[in-house]
């Protein structure tokens, strides 16, 4: 099975001391990337997909990385 890597090689930036990466597009493991968990059915033993919390219903998230660089003492 293949899978994408993605890696962040970390190098002190020339100027500032903060640094902000987003990485998109991971599917989200909650609710396998649908936006929606399967509910328990209701006395009728009805079901309805409840909105998953997590990813808010996209499918998929989002990684934001923040780097401080700070003094090495
Ligand atoms: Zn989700």
């Amino acid at each position: 099975m293949s899978y994408q890597k993605q890696f962040i090689e970390i190098s002190p930036p020339k100027y500032g001391m903060e640094e902000m990466y987003s990485v998109c597009n991971h599917k989200c493991n909650l609710c396998k990337g649908r936006g929606a968990i399967p509910t328990v059915g209701d006395k009728e033993g009805n079901t309805r997909p409840k909105t998953c919390k997590r990813c808010d219903g996209t499918g998929t998230l989002k990684a934001v990385i923040k780097i401080n660089w700070t003094p090495d003492s």
